[in-house]
């Protein structure tokens, strides 16, 4: 494999601003996100990544961490309105998730998304080396391999997308979407999470662009006059061995203890995570959750419901209006259902420590995982993997990524509430026996990919000739 430089681009850069140190700002790697350069697939070769600081105004001068360079791009409060806002999160987030929310469209909106990613491209392709690869990564940036391909032709470059492509019929919806599909193809290698979205995405562009391609899914390649562009499939994934050693620490078995300590010593622990979003899925998983504690078959006394939802988006208006619709059943539920000391829901609105969330998913019986359609959804994954004492259950939507995956889980069409109640109810009661031989064979998989064989695997396979 050939040796040479990357350059990973991205919206945001994977560094979380920390305590500002005499008016600079300092930044340490956020968890989660390890495309670094001890990977195989790199062999040492140096590292940069483009992507924006989260902060409007004029980019800060960053350090480089963990040996990656970081290079910031400038965004204005306009910028941040109408592409991250906007296009990327009012258009296209709620349009490739199944359009479970309706698109919206506004011209000023494409218009920002346009400048924003030549923006990105631009200092791209100042950044590269000769012959660098480019990791060109998510909705918010699909036009940028078209653009850097026309900046810096010798440059070989990936684009992967972490949520789901949606079926040809959705898309086609999309005002601008001949000149999303030909951004794409900029790239040599287009890689999605699930075989579907990599099936939709051939399909589109056959329907849009009328480009002729070969092959299905995994092994698809499109002609883009004379330029083959390849499909492929790569689950994302977690960093298991940090997760491990978190959830194995003396800290993290001594908070979950004392969890159940609080929660008052229950039966059962019911848990889920989400950010607070209507693709999450939460308010059909709070209807299941209030019926069956109506019907009986659940006592609040016995089991109990912790449900986190992290903040997110919320200038965005339909994520405005989810909150408080969430927030009116979490109290109707408690309202009829709670007592005096012992509430049916326990409910966390705000971003948790990583002790904290490890100590949770080390606490629960079951971890409630139902959205509506969701990329990947990496907090099944981390559960699963904090889960190194071979206890614990996992429901698992069908539709969350991960379900390719996670076959062992308790998987359920979200949509269907009796389903969901009846599913939720069997994984509470099954034998010791059962639920251990599942969690056995899931964390058997997700051991066996971790994030550092995601990257590696779509890394070899961009550089393959
Ligand atoms: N997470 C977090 N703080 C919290 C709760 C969750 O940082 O208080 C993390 C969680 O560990 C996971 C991520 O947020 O890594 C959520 O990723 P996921 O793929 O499940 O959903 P997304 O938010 O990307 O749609």
């Amino acid at each position: 494999m050939q040796r040479t430089s990357l350059v990973v681009v991205t919206n945001r850069l994977p560094f979380d601003e920390t305590v500002p140190v005499e008016g600079a700002y300092d930044w340490q790697r956020s968890a989660g996100v390890l495309i670094e350069p001890r990977h195989a697939a790199l062999q040492g070769a140096p590292v940069t990544w483009v992507g924006w600081t989260g902060r409007t105004g004029p980019a800060p001068s960053l350090p480089p961490t963990d040996g990656v360079r970081a290079l910031p791009v400038p965004l204005t409060d306009e910028d941040f309105r109408n592409h991250y806002e906007g296009f990327a999160n009012a258009t296209l987030w709620p349009l490739y998730h199944d359009a479970v929310e309706q698109p919206a469209h506004h011209r000023r909106w494409w218009d920002a998304y346009q400048r924003v990613n030549r923006r990105f491209a631009e200092i791209t392709a100042e950044a590269a080396g000769p012959g660098a690869m480019v990791w060109v990564q998510d909705y918010h940036l699909q036009l940028v391999p078209a653009m850097l391909r026309e900046l810096r032709p010798d440059l070989v470059i990936g684009f992967f997308l972490h949520v789901p492509f949606p079926p040809p019929e959705l898309f086609m919806r999309l005002p601008r979407r001949a000149e999303v599909l030909r951004g794409i193809l900029g790239a040599d290698l287009v890689g999605f999470q699930r075989e579907r979205s990599a099936h939709n995405f051939t399909q589109a562009v056959g329907e849009a662009l009328n480009l002729p391609s070969s092959g299905d899914g995994a092994t698809a390649s499109v002609d883009v006059g004379g330029r083959r562009v390849r499909t492929g499939v790569f689950p994302v994934s977690i960093d298991v061995t940090a997760i491990e050693a978190l959830a194995d620490s003396p800290a993290v078995a001594a908070r979950a203890t004392q969890v159940r300590r609080d929660l008052g010593d229950p039966r059962t622990v019911l848990l889920s995570v989400d950010r607070m979003d209507y693709t999450k899925g939460i308010e059909h998983r709070l209807k299941a959750f209030r019926e069956l504690v109506a019907d009986g078959a659940v006592k609040p006394a016995e089991t109990v419901f912790v449900q986190v939802t992290v903040p997110s988006r919320e200038r965005v208006e339909h994520y405005d209006i989810l909150r408080e619709r969430v927030e009116r059943e979490v109290g109707r539920i408690n309202g009829d259902h709670g007592r005096v000391g012992s509430a049916a829901i326990h409910y966390l609105s705000r971003p948790l420590e990583r002790v904290e969330l490890a100590a949770l998913y080390r606490a629960a019986d079951v971890m409630l995982v139902t959205p509506l359609r969701d990329g990947m959804n990496l907090v099944a994954k981390e559960f699963v993997a904090a889960r190194g004492d071979g206890g614990g259950a996992l429901v698992l939507s069908e539709f969350a990524g991960a379900a390719a995956e996670l076959r062992d889980a308790w998987q359920v069409n979200p949509h269907d509430i009796d389903g969901l109640k009846d599913t939720l109810i069997r994984a509470i009661d099954a034998p010791e026996s059962e639920a251990r031989r599942r969690m056995s064979a899931l964390r058997a998989q997700v051991r066996a990919h971790d994030v550092r064989s995601w990257a590696d695997n779509y890394l070899s396979s961009l550089l393959l000739p």
